[in-house]
């Protein structure tokens, strides 16, 4: 089969995949792009590609046969069936020993299966998260790969390259793991993501409508909290956000319908979590958070008739209440990323992936819409202990929470007084209230079941594993 002299091949030019193709233009790698509508193509090679080295093909039997050998694939088109649609066409130009990368946001078990296929043809399979969007894919996204191992040094350079840097330059790009563990780190990325976003409006809606404070106030706010703890992407833009003005001169995001939007990730790092069996509940909230928002029709007539408080003048202390929010924000914080890297060891353990805690949070580091100062402390956090059981027993984590905690409370009274919902905000603090409290009343529970089901109970008195029946009514 002919080879040529392009060191990799992309498939599916929509804004990831141009972007992408730009970026390894960038450094040096030179790429030769396909699409199904194969006027796209041309288009890009005349435009956003003039003056590149990118080259162009009409059919992906043309485009294999540019490529150098081992072959480099990557797919960046819809996720699902297309994927494999996309596979099936590219397999019959390649030959043993050539890669397939898919860069979408595919479901790791998909990409699981997909490894698996492949590489009984002979060929590697990569399943890789790239986060960061249009602007990442550009000028560097977070890369997050994962699939057969074998794969990886003839990706390493390209990968790295092109990925984002983090302040002492180290790529925002890694080996994950293999199978489709590359998939889930981007999926729980992507549940994490859903998980700030929650938190951070719950913190606007506590701050406008307690204190009646104006987008500019709000915008002072957030550029105050960017320079401290909370530094991060999303608590910048969200200060921009707030800052911007309408064509009429008032704010922006006053004009914008309050029904959120979500393509699935949040969704299914959810569904992972309970198949897991793992308490994810933050991320879970947030997707429900979004699946309230979307009612609005019901909501506005719910408005009309369901009554309770409304947030009465706020008398207190105007600094101290914005510091009881911010603190109810990072300590919900500290739980969400918790939950997620339960989540993370939990699945590694399931499928035997073997994961790097660590470096998880420094790919995350920069690039992507999760990237915050913050993720240094993950970072720290296993670096000191690899084996570390759960974020929360870090002294970091446990420092500022029990430091913060009595705020976060304070923050939250507040909110139930004035009928302002935090769902996220809510279920950390009951989760971090769960997590410390020794006896829970799931003795009762267990009664309940041994009750009406004879499920059977373990006692406190006895060994673990011994189990026991109470016939609890004296009947026979
Ligand atoms: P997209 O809108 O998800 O997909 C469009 C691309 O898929 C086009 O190249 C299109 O080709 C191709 N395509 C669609 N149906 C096809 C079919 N039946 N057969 C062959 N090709 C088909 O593109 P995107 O937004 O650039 O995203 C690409 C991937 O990256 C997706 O998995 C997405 O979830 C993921 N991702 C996106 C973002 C983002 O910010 N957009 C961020 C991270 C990850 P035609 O031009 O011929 O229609």
């Amino acid at each position: 089969m002919a080879s040529g002299s392009c060191d990799i091949g992309l498939i599916g030019l929509a804004v990831m995949g141009q972007n992408l193709v730009l970026n390894m233009n960038d450094h040096g790698f030179k790429v030769c792009v396909y699409n199904r509508t194969t006027s796209k193509v041309d288009e890009f090679l005349a435009q956003e590609a003039k003056g590149t080295e990118v080259e162009g093909a009409h059919s992906i039997e043309e485009m294999c046969s540019k490529l150098k050998t081992p072959r480099r694939v990557m797919i960046m088109v819809k996720a699902g069936s297309v994927v494999d649609q996309t596979i099936e066409q590219i397999v019959p130009f390649l030959e043993k020993g050539d890669i397939i990368i898919d860069g979408g946001n595919s479901l790791f078990t998909d990409s699981e299966r997909r490894t698996k296929e492949l590489a009984e043809k002979g060929l590697h399979y990569i399943g890789t998260g790239v986060s960061g969007g249009e602007e990442g894919a550009r000028f560097g996204p977070s890369i997050m790969p994962g699939g057969d191992p074998a794969a990886w040094p003839a990706v390493k350079a390209i990968f790295q390259g092109i990925s984002a840097k983090v302040e002492d330059g180290t790529p925002c790009c890694d080996w994950v793991g293999e199978g489709g563990a590359g998939h889930y780190v981007k999926m729980v990325h992507n549940g994490i993501e859903y998980g700030d976003m929650q938190l951070i409006g719950e913190a606007y809606q506590l701050l406008k409508d307690t204190l009646h404070l104006t987008a500019d106030e709000l915008a002072e706010i957030f550029t105050e909290w960017n320079k401290g703890e909370l530094d991060s992407y999303l608590i910048e833009i969200s200060a921009t956000i707030f800052a911007k003005k309408d064509d009429d001169g008032t704010p922006m995001v006053d004009k914008i319908l309050d029904t959120a939007g979500q393509k699935g990730t949040g969704k299914w790092t959810a569904i992972s979590a309970l198949d897991m069996g793992m308490p994810v509940t933050l991320i879970g909230e947030s997707v429900f958070a979004r699946c309230l928002s979307a009612i609005k029709e019901e909501r506005v007539e719910a408005s009309k008739i369901l009554t309770g408080p409304t947030a009465p003048a706020f008398t207190g202390d105007k600094a101290e209440f914005i510091e009881n929010v911010r603190r109810a924000l990072f300590c919900s914080k500290l739980i969400s990323y918790a939950q997620g890297y339960m989540l993370l060891r939990e699945a590694a353990k399931e499928y035997k992936w073997n994961l790097n805690m660590g470096g998880i949070a420094l790919m995350w580091r920069g690039g992507c819409i999760i990237r915050s100062v913050f993720l240094n402390n993950i970072k720290a956090a296993y670096d000191k202990n690899p084996k570390l059981e759960n974020l929360l027993m870090d002294d970091f984590f446990s420092g500022i929470l029990n430091k913060y905690n009595a705020s976060w409370r304070k923050g939250l009274i507040a909110a139930i007084e004035a009928g302002i919902p935090t769902p996220a905000f809510s279920t950390a603090l009951a989760f971090y209230d769960g997590y410390r409290t020794e006896r829970l009343p799931a003795n009762l529970l267990q009664a309940q079941r041994d009750f009406f089901g004879a499920h059977t109970y373990e006692r406190i008195d006895k060994p673990r594993g011994e189990f026991f029946h109470t016939n609890w009514t004296g009947r026979g």
